[in-house]
């Protein structure tokens, strides 16, 4: 089925051994646990919508998913940010250039307060329980391909944003699900999950550092380019650098077989690229 089945790859990272699933290539334009938490939204008939509202920055990932989605499903996309950077405006680029390319109406304004009967309202990242529907296939994927395997002890591991996809996989897998928090403190993931979930949360790993979403770290530079050289994959600024410092931290002497989850997310790092380059190279 197109949008659902990525293959998981074995790679080596710091003479590690783990497994990578690729849902980075779910699709050439949707892809990544966007992809599965917007599913729900592909999939199924809603008569007498004719668009989907949503907030958050001009640069998330989450933006330039829906816009794929309303292309897609031909419907209208308003999306509300408080503002946009004067740089993005001068120079579109990343998910911003091709969220408008897909036609999305950005707004600098509050979200409305009441949403009409012909639109759906999508909170900022794609934290609803519809998320569900579609990262329960991605969960059965992992199941199947792990009985094929012959895997028993194995452990899936994903860095977090809203929390959701830990969520959800933890919910529909038997094996244990490990995150990092990428967006708020350790607090505030926790708060995320129990207003999806009252039990069955994953497991959060910690860095001894503080990290602000957004900002730039040498580190995250480096480990994102240790990454591409030893794996030959590309992952994500935003959050697989960090998530890949809690692998190397905690999982690294791990007697499990560990699943890393790729998100996605490619789009959004031509923007942290030349950030990066400017400051660091
Ligand atoms: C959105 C996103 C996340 C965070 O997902 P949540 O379900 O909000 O935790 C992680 N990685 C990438 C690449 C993303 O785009």
């Amino acid at each position: 089925m197109k949008y659902t089945n990525s293959k998981v790859e074995e790679v080596k990272f710091n003479n590690k051994k783990i497994f990578v699933k690729r849902d980075d290539l779910l699709h050439k334009d949707f892809s990544g646990n966007k992809a599965r938490k917007f599913y729900y939204f592909l999939k199924n008939d809603f008569n007498n919508v004719t668009k989907i509202i949503s907030h958050g920055s001009s640069q998330s990932n989450a933006m330039y998913s829906l816009s794929v989605l309303c292309k897609i499903r031909n419907l209208d996309f308003d999306y509300y940010v408080d503002h946009i950077a004067e740089y993005l405006k001068t120079n579109p680029i990343g998910n911003y250039k091709e969220a408008l390319k897909n036609g999305m109406n950005i707004i600098v304004k509050e979200v409305p307060k009441n949403i009409d009967k012909n639109s759906i309202f999508i909170p900022e990242g794609g934290a609803l329980e519809e998320a569900s529907f579609g990262i329960k296939i991605l969960a059965n994927e992992i199941i199947t391909w792990a009985k094929e395997t012959n895997l028993k002890d194995l452990k899936v591991f994903l860095p977090s944003g809203t929390g959701t996809t830990a969520l959800y996989l933890q919910k529909y897998l038997p094996f244990e699900v490990l995150t990092c928090a990428c967006v708020g403190d350790e607090q505030y993931l926790q708060k995320q999950f129990l207003e999806l979930e009252e039990e069955n949360h994953p497991t959060i790993l910690n860095l001894d550092k503080k990290y602000h979403f957004g900002k730039l770290y040498k580190e995250f530079y480096e480990v994102h380019k240790e990454l591409k050289e030893q794996t030959n994959i590309e992952f994500d600024l935003l959050y697989d650098s960090k998530g890949w410092l809690c692998v190397n931290k905690h999982l690294n002497n791990s007697k499990s077989d560990i699943l890393y989850i790729h998100q996605g997310g490619i789009l959004g790092n031509i923007s942290m690229l030349e950030r990066y380059k400017y400051k660091y190279d």
